[in-house]
């Protein structure tokens, strides 16, 4: 449950608030529709939780619609999702003719919402091509992007992008995932809400709770990556990384994720993780329902440090939950990972196992260096990226993309 905005002025101070308001005021009685594809699981249905709530408050009349997928259109979606993340995967024709036709399905339910609103955002490719299918739509529609789409494979870059031209504008998370597109991009990074279960203040007794129910001994420091089971997040790199320093210190390992529903493919990681993790005690494979909000934030101040060894990541929500708990990242130098670890100053960026080691091994040995880079990752994130900066350019983007409409509205 998202607080209300008021209760984030101790955060991030009045100020900010005020201007929030403002930009709610001009923009009151606008219809946002949201739409992706998972009520739970992953970053995008964590920050369309409160960002729906706060609009709301806001005054923005926004609401946030799902498209029903069934097995074999999460099965293409996830395997378009990875072709745009590089990945040479196979996409037929008859492939893309599922992933139309399961749009259509949707049709009649979310048609009269999304013909009526003044803004539609679609997240990710799987809704994209319900904008070909809503033919009297009156507003803008809008594609956001929450993926790295930096180095697509190119055939399925070749077939979504006809999709994507139709939109008013796209919005990515950095400016390398940018494309040569016809119409505006929009650079708007994703955030944390720092009043969620997911990532509030916890007391001690809770954290300790969480810590015995785990079976984590209390005098060796513990690593965490907390992710899908997703082989773009790397688990078994972790593992790697993991059995190189154990060989030299008495770490713990703490890898828990879970599924969402629109990932077909974490079954088959989560069998290699536990393949490569073995019978070792110190690795901990925890896997997590969805509603295990305040068990990851416990794991996460639970954690001496924060891994997320991705090899592709479009943001890494996890990087911004960890950095807020004071915690230093080791991240992959890769996509969003990049915009919050600050070399040296947040934590560390490698590119493999050998890298995330010595960059273990050297932060075990420096407990002032995890204290230094822990409490600048926690400033880092409140000035840049908790939910306040994100619903601002998101007003802002509604409000240039809403020029003409709103010159037709009564009441702004
Ligand atoms: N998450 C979760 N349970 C899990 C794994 C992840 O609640 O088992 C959350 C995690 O805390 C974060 C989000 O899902 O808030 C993942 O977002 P991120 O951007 O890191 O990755 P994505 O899954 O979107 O690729």
């Amino acid at each position: 449950m998202t607080a209300p905005l008021a209760a984030y002025e101790g955060i991030v101070g009045a100020t900010v608030l005020r201007q929030l308001r403002k930009f709610g005021e001009k923009l009151s009685g606008v219809r946002v529709v949201h739409v992706n594809s998972t009520r739970e699981g992953g970053g995008v249905a964590e920050i369309l939780e409160w960002m729906t709530r706060l609009m709301l408050e806001l005054g923005v009349e926004a609401s946030w619609e799902i498209l029903h997928g069934n097995p074999g259109f999460f099965e293409i979606t996830k395997a378009i999702h990875n072709g745009l993340q590089g990945h040479n995967v196979g996409i037929s024709s008859r492939d893309w003719k599922i992933y139309e036709d399961v749009n259509a399905a949707n049709l009649d339910r979310l048609r009269p919402r999304l013909e009526e609103a003044d803004l539609v955002i679609i997240h990710d490719p799987q809704p994209a091509h319900l904008l070909r299918l809503c033919d009297r739509r009156k507003g803008k529609w809008i594609w956001r992007a929450h993926i790295d789409i930096s180095r697509p494979f190119r055939p399925v870059w070749k077939s979504l992008r006809p999709i994507v031209e139709g939109y008013d504008a796209s919005v990515f998370s950095m400016a390398e995932f940018a494309q040569p597109l016809p119409h505006p991009q929009f650079l708007v990074p994703p955030s944390i809400d720092p009043l969620s279960e997911k990532n509030r203040d916890l007391v001690p007794a809770e954290i300790e709770a969480v810590r015995i129910e785990y079976g984590l001994d209390p005098s060796r420091p513990v690593l965490v990556q907390i992710s899908r089971f997703d082989r773009f997040k790397d688990p078994v790199g972790v593992i790697e990384a993991y059995r190189m320093v154990r060989k030299v210190s008495p770490v713990q390992l703490v890898l828990a994720g879970g599924g969402a529903t629109d990932d077909p493919e974490g079954k088959s990681v989560l069998e290699d993780v536990m393949e490569a993790a073995g019978n070792d005690p110190d690795i901990h494979v925890l896997l997590l329902p969805p509603s295990a909000h305040r068990t990851i934030n416990a794991l996460q101040r639970l954690a001496t440090i924060i891994l997320q060894k991705s090899t592709r990541e479009g943001f890494g929500l996890t990087v911004t939950e960890g950095m807020w708990k004071g915690k230093p990242v080791i991240g992959g130098d890769v996509g969003g990972i990049r915009l919050q670890v600050v070399n040296h100053h947040t934590g560390f960026l490698v590119n493999t196992p050998e890298g995330a080691a010595h960059r273990i091994r050297y932060l075990l040995h420096h407990q002032d260096g995890i204290d230094r880079m822990g409490a600048t990752a926690r400033e880092f994130v409140r000035e840049n990226f908790l939910l306040t900066r994100h619903i601002r350019e998101y007003l802002t983007l509604m409000l240039v993309t809403l020029r003409d409409i709103k010159a037709n509205l009564v009441n702004v």
